[in-house]
C-alpha cells in the first residue's frame, strides 16, 4: 500500500479575531503514527481539517511528498478520513457502504469486489458483510468506518477521534486493531484524541497542542520523561510539580533549593538552558518518588501521610510536605500485601534519584 510524507509549514487558520490555528510546522514520515493530543479547543480538528482539504488556511502551505496541495481540493489529495461519527450510509449494506468509494471512483465492480472483501477481511469482519449498520455494534460500525477508509487505499490516513463513541473496553481493543492495521498497511497516519493513555499506547510521536499552538512535538517518551513545560508535564500522566530554586549548574544536571525550605537537591534538566538563582518547577512522577520513615533519616525533605488509597494494582500515598507553602505530594508504589501498613498522620521523609526529577522552566516565574 502506498504511503506520503506530510509536511505542514505555518500552517494558519482564523475565524473572526480568534486563532482557532497559529502558525503551526509539523513533519510526517512515511510510515509514521502521529498523534494530535491536547484538551478540547486546542486545534487539533482544525488541523486535521486543513490537511484534509475540508477547511482552508490563511496562511501556510501543505506538502504531501513535497507536492504542494494548498490549494488542491480534498478528493485530489489521496487521503482517507475516520471520524467520531463518521456515519455508514443506513440504507446500505455493509458491503455497499465500503465499496461506495470505489463506486464513486468508477472502479469495475469484480475489482471493487475484491478490494471490499480484502478490506473486510483487514478489519476481521468478513462475515458481516450482507449485514446493514444498524445490525452491528458500535465496535463493529467504527471498523467498518475504517474498512471504507482504506478500501482505496489513501497514501494518508486522518482519524478525528475514532473511538470516542466506544466503551472503555472496546476502546482499548480498537487501539489494538488499529496499530495492527497500522503495521500491515504501513499507511502514513494522523490521529486525534485528547486521551493521553490512547496517544501514549499508539503513537510513533505525539504533537501535543495547546491553545491553537504546538506545546511539544515527540515520541511518548520525550514528552513523559522530558516535559519542556508544565502543560506538557501536567497533561501526560501524574505528576508532582515542586517549586524550586536553581543553586548551581554542571554537566551532569542541576543542584536546587525547595521553595521555602533548606532541602537541597539534584535535578536533570529537560534541554532548556537553566542559570543559577532561576525560578523552576521539578517534576517527579509518584512511582519516583521515594517514601521512607522518617527514622530511616536518609530524606531531606519530610511529610506527613494524610492518605493511603489502594486502587488495584497501585497503592498512593498522599503528603502533606512539613515546609510551608509547597503543594501536597502523591507518591505511588506497586501494591503488595506484604508491605509494611502505613499510618495516616505518619512522619515520612521524601526523595528521589537525580535522574527521576526533571526540571522546567517555569514561565509564570519567569
Ligand atoms: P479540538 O478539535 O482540539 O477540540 P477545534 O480545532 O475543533 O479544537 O477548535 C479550536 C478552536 O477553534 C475552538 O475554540 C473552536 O471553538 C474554534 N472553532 C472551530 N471551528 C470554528 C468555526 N467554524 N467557527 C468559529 N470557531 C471555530
Ligand atoms: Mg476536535
Amino acid at each position: 500500500m502506498a504511503s506520503s510524507s506530510l509536511r505542514v509549514s505555518n500552517l494558519c487558520k482564523r475565524y473572526g479575531d480568534f486563532v482557532a490555528l497559529a502558525p503551526t510546522s509539523l513533519d510526517v514520515a512515511k510510515g509514521e503514527f502521529l498523534t494530535l493530543l491536547g484538551p478540547s479547543g486546542s486545534g487539533k480538528t482544525t488541523l486535521l481539517s486543513l490537511i484534509a482539504g475540508l477547511a482552508h488556511p490563511d496562511e501556510g502551505r501543505i506538502l504531501i511528498d513535497d507536492a504542494d496541495v494548498t490549494h488542491s481540493p480534498a478528493y485530489a489529495r489521496d487521503i482517507g478520513v475516520v471520524f467520531q461519527n463518521y456515519a455508514l450510509f443506513p440504507h446500505m449494506t455493509v458491503e455497499e457502504n465500503i465499496a461506495f468509494p470505489l463506486k464513486m471512483r468508477k472502479m469495475a465492480d469484480a475489482e471493487a469486489r475484491k478490494l471490499t472483501a480484502e478490506a473486510l477481511e483487514t478489519v476481521r469482519l468478513p462475515h458481516v458483510a450482507r449485514r446493514y449498520p444498524r445490525e452491528l455494534s458500535g465496535g463493529q460500525q467504527q471498523r467498518i468506518a475504517l474498512a471504507r477508509c482504506i478500501v482505496y487505499r489513501p497514501a494518508i490516513i486522518l482519524m478525528d477521534e475514532p473511538l470516542g463513541a466506544l466503551d472503555k473496553k472496546l476502546r482499548d481493543q480498537m487501539q489494538l486493531e488499529i496499530k495492527r492495521i497500522h503495521r500491515e498497511l504501513r499507511t502514513t497516519i494522523v490521529y486525534v484524541t485528547h486521551d493521553q493513555e490512547e496517544a501514549m499506547t499508539m503513537s510513533d510521536r505525539i504533537c501535543l497542542m495547546n491553545a491553537g499552538a504546538i506545546e511539544q512535538l515527540g515520541t511518548p517518551e520525550d514528552l513523559y520523561f522530558r516535559p519542556r513545560s508544565v502543560f506538557v508535564a501536567d497533561f501526560l500522566g501524574e505528576s508532582n510539580l515542586l517549586s524550586a530554586t536553581v543553586r548551581d549548574v554542571d554537566t551532569e544536571g542541576l543542584d536546587i533549593v525547595l521553595a521555602d525550605h533548606e532541602a537541597q537537591l539534584r535535578a536533570v534538566g529537560n534541554g532548556s538552558a537553566f542559570t543559577a538563582g532561576e525560578p523552576i518547577k521539578v517534576m517527579v512522577r509518584p512511582q519516583n518518588l521515594v517514601v521512607e520513615d522518617a527514622a530511616a533519616g536518609r530524606g531531606r525533605l519530610t511529610g506527613r501521610l494524610t492518605d493511603v488509597m489502594i486502587s488495584g494494582s497501585l497503592t498512593r500515598l498522599y503528603i502533606a510536605p512539613e515546609a510551608a507553602g509547597m503543594a501536597p505530594l502523591v507518591a505511588a508504589y506497586p501494591t503488595r500485601s506484604s508491605a509494611a501498613p502505613y499510618e495516616i498522620g505518619q512522619l515520612v521523609s521524601l526523595g528521589w534519584n537525580a535522574a527521576d526529577a526533571v526540571a522546567i522552566r517555569d514561565a509564570k516565574g519567569a
